[in-house]
């Protein structure tokens, strides 16, 4: 059997192996690096000019245009020489080292593996809902620009997230197309001998096969499964149906899918992943399915597997509310994975409970993914400076008498993949300021080339995209209404709505009522009058989705589509159906200002806004998520007063008066206020600061560099630590961590004094550590920061070992006077190096 080296290829039976040429036309197509970088859209124009602005999917286009366009333009000799010379550079630009390998040339990290539920890399591939698939799409791409060794992991969806009708009288109609692998730019993944590699989970009842799927991304891969196999139990095959569709069965399945289904095909495949990167809790079974694997290869039992690997997992939290965490009932997982647990990783069906529950004793509970995520990581991320305090609010029960600035979880603010989202023009400014080569690297300079581009420049720049922008929505929105049955009068009225010369505020997100979509209709007179102000009007687009289940966002939708209905309003409002990536690259392209309005805190980050950066357009929003660290007075506006007012309709009835003001009294204004040129001079000068501060730094160009070395590293370096020998290191800190939980509750403060000496104070305590050993601990003087600065840590020092470890154990230290000396106090934690407390232990003793 030669089964050894699988690789994937193209599905046959649509590839003409006749057609000279025709293989590297494939080899484009199938690379989603050219959804970004346009230098190939050429090759494609010219196969379908029609179908290529319609669609941007070269491997659809390749399946549609006729035998005999393709092989005309094969023998086109100017054609051919083009796409020869594209191929040369594809091929090139892969073996090119990276940033990675230039700067981290002998690190001991080879692969990390990117598991996530969706991935949104091109409209092409409709395996995505939204801001989550978009920070996984854009962090692949970046970890291709920069060289950085990621593998995806992910389902692939036969029907995917829903698309979105919009009928004449504003509801939302879910459909739910077929997604044919075939027109998809995926390849099976196959076996040397041309055999389909399949995936083997063993569920009860009946096995489950999964088919494994390969997207190429520049010289990065994702990694596909999809349950749709003719050997399986028939509903079995729908499991990888939807994305975000379904109970909460099939979500687990879907998830047993990606964790354990994912861990095993890397393994088929022969990668052995040193980091394994859990885009939020969906993919945390991939923790037990590593330590399996671990336990398999070592003989170590699970307690000691977890060890050593979770010193490689990271986990980036993505929520900003409990409800937001993935839940299953306890029975669920006893049914589908109580065997697994018991057979497989050697533990009960309770303790394998207890990883997801908020502690040992609270069986009832339901099992929380994210609590399994948190235990199985050796490190857990937000994905603001904001949310990364959200987080560490939510998850602080899973750390009791622990202060909250102390829970183990940090942040990594999100980005976006600058390529993706510039649109040709702004490509074509910045190359001229910035260089070709310019998210390749470290992007320290590009603040400074950004700040020579003159106002007029500028000017010239946004006063075309906004002319392209209005020719688009025009034809996207006809298209829309004749497919809706709207009559032809208004059809036709839509050829001339819109003006390219007038203010131009978007808004398109997931329409869920915390993200507010009708802050604006608050007072739909006032709005009125703002839009169709006859000497500084304003024109507003909009788009989103609301979840076929949430019933209220939905009428959010329908709410704006009736207003949009009155005759005076049609000519200033439009609501494009069908949010997806396609349309937002062209919105982010063409609006002068992007509106944002959730409730804070629970914009966890958002992304849509830093799309707009690259293009020139400023953003208006709530100081929540990304905003909340980026905005300054000099690049954009802000809404609310950076604290939470959850729920409270006073609250939003009063930012919307706000929203309102700040329209009519500052960005109004400053958009129509020009210079003798036509040139809004404060408006550009604006614009130019918020492309020229934060485009580099919200982009995944920064993100994953900071996931790499703040991250990445140090968690492969501790895995290969704990995991060397056969896991020596993990199976030393196993008993060590058994020794702390059999002593710790036996620990004591036996006496604590403390006297003042000058400007000093001498303090000396005397503990019982139960059989510990000094090392084993750390005894800590601890104080409350003074007006809201860092807390005050000083490790004590121990003075007097007994002969009896039972014995009392001294410990002294003298500290400069900073605080009254009753703000001090005594507490012992767990200790021991290269091992983190609390995330690994959450032990703690307080004096009092
Ligand atoms: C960027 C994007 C999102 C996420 O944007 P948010 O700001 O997080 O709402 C969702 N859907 C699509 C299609 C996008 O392009």
């Amino acid at each position: 059997m030669d089964k050894q080296t699988p690789s994937s290829s193209p599905l046959t039976a649509l590839f003409p192996r006749d057609l000279e040429g025709f293989d590297l036309l494939a080899e484009l197509a199938l690379d989603l690096r050219c959804s970004w970088n346009h230098a190939t859209d050429d090759i494609w124009r010219q196969l379908d000019p029609e179908l290529w602005e319609l669609t941007h999917n070269p491997w659809g286009l390749l399946q549609t245009v006729s035998r005999d366009q393709i092989s005309t333009l094969l023998a086109d000799s100017a054609y051919r020489t083009q796409l020869d010379e594209l191929i040369k550079k594809k091929r090139e630009s892969a073996k090119t080292p990276g940033w990675f390998q230039k700067n981290h040339p002998k690190s001991a990290l080879n692969t990390v593996a990117y598991f996530s539920m969706e991935f949104m890399l091109s409209d092409a591939l409709p395996i995505y809902s939204g801001g989550l698939g978009n920070v996984a799409g854009d962090q692949l791409k970046a970890a291709n620009d920069l060289g950085v060794p990621v593998v995806g992991v992910g389902l692939l969806y036969q029907q995917g997230y829903f698309r979105q009708l919009i009928d004449n009288d504003g509801s939302q109609k879910a459909v739910y197309p077929y997604n044919d692998p075939g027109q998809l730019p995926v390849s099976p993944l196959r076996h040397a001998n041309g055999e389909w590699l399949r995936i083997k989970l063993d569920l009860p009842g009946h096995p489950i096969w999964l088919r494994a799927w390969q997207v190429q991304v520049g010289r990065t891969k994702l990694y596909l499964l999809d349950s749709n196999d003719t050997a399986n139990y028939a509903p079995f095959r729908a499991i990888t149906s939807e994305l975000y569709g379904g109970s909460a069965d099939l979500r687990l399945m879907q998830e047993l899918v990606l964790g354990i289904g994912g861990w095993r095909l890397l393994e088929a495949l022969g990668i052995e992943p040193e980091v394994c990167h859990l885009n939020e809790g969906h993919a945390a079974f991939a923790i037990l399915e590593r330590a399996r694997c671990f336990m398999h290869k070592t003989g170590l039992p699970f307690a000691a597997a977890l060890i050593a690997t979770r010193a490689g997992n990271v986990f980036t939290t993505h929520t900003a509310v409990e409800a937001g965490f993935d839940r299953f009932p306890p029975a669920l997982i006893e049914q589908w994975l109580g065997k697994y647990a018991n057979v497989e990783l050697g533990i009960s069906t309770n303790d394998l409970l207890a990883l997801g529950q908020e502690a040992p004793n609270h069986l009832t509970d339901d099992f929380n993914m994210a609590y399994l995520a948190v235990r199985g990581s050796g490190a857990v991320n937000g994905v603001s400076a904001l949310h990364g305090e959200v987080s560490r609010r939510l998850f602080a029960p899973l750390f009791p008498r622990w202060p909250l600035n102390e829970i183990p979880i940090g942040h990594v603010t999100n980005g976006v993949h600058t390529p993706s989202w510039d649109s040709a023009s702004a490509d074509e400014l910045w190359t001229k300021f910035c260089g070709k080569d310019r998210w390749l690297g470290a992007t320290d300079h590009l603040e400074k080339s950004i700040r020579a581009i003159s106002n007029t420049e500028l000017w010239n720049f946004r006063t075309a995209a906004s002319q392209t922008f209005v020719t688009y929505v025009r034809e996207h929105l006809v298209r829309q209404m004749a497919a809706s049955g709207a009559p032809q009068t208004e059809i036709e009225e839509a050829q001339h709505l819109f003006d390219p010369k007038v203010l131009t505020l978007g808004f398109a997100r997931r329409f869920a009522t915390y993200k507010r979509p009708n802050l604006l209709l608050h007072d739909p007179a006032r709005l009125l009058k703002i839009l169709t102000n006859p000497e500084r009007p304003v024109q507003l687009i909009m788009a989103g989705k609301a979840h076929p289940a949430d019933l209220a966002g939905q009428a959010l939708i329908k709410q704006w589509v009736q207003f949009i209905r009155q005759p005076q309003v049609r000519q200033h409002v439009i609501f494009l159906s069908d949010y997806d990536m396609l349309l937002s690259g062209h919105l982010v392209a063409g609006v002068d200002v992007w509106l944002n309005t959730p409730q804070r805190p629970w914009e966890a980050s958002g992304t849509s806004g830093m799309k707009v950066l690259v293009n020139g357009a400023i953003n208006l929003s709530e100081l929540d998520g990304w905003w909340a660290e980026a905005y300054s007075p000099d690049i954009g506006w802000a809404l609310g007063d950076g604290q939470e007012h959850g729920n409270d309709p006073a609250w939003d009835a009063q930012e919307a008066e706000a929203l309102y003001d700040l329209l009519e009294q500052e960005v109004i204004p400053e958009f129509y206020q020009r210079d003798s040129n036509g040139v809004p001079v404060e408006w550009t000068t604006r614009m130019r600061e918020s492309m020229a501060r934060l485009t580099p730094q919200f982009s995944t160009n920064r993100v994953v560099r900071e996931y790499t070395e703040q991250r990445y590293l140090p968690a492969a370096e501790a895995f290969k630590t704990r995991s060397a020998d056969n896991g020596k290191v993990a199976e030393q800190i196993a008993d060590w961590q058994q020794t702390i939980e059999q002593q710790w509750a036996g620990l004591r403060v036996d006496g604590i004094t403390a006297r003042q000496e000058g400007e000093q104070f001498i303090f000396a305590a005397t503990v019982l550590l139960n059989g510990l050993a000094p090392h084993d601990v750390s005894v800590e003087l601890y104080a409350n920061g003074i007006d809201g600065g860092d807390e005050i840590r000083e490790l004590m020092e121990c003075m007097d070992v007994p002969d009896d470890k039972m014995g009392a154990h001294l410990y002294r230290l003298t500290v400069p006077e900073r605080q009254t000396l009753s703000e001090y106090t005594l507490r012992i934690i767990p200790h021991r190096e290269g091992f983190s407390t609390p995330l690994e232990v959450n032990h703690i003793v307080w004096e009092h």
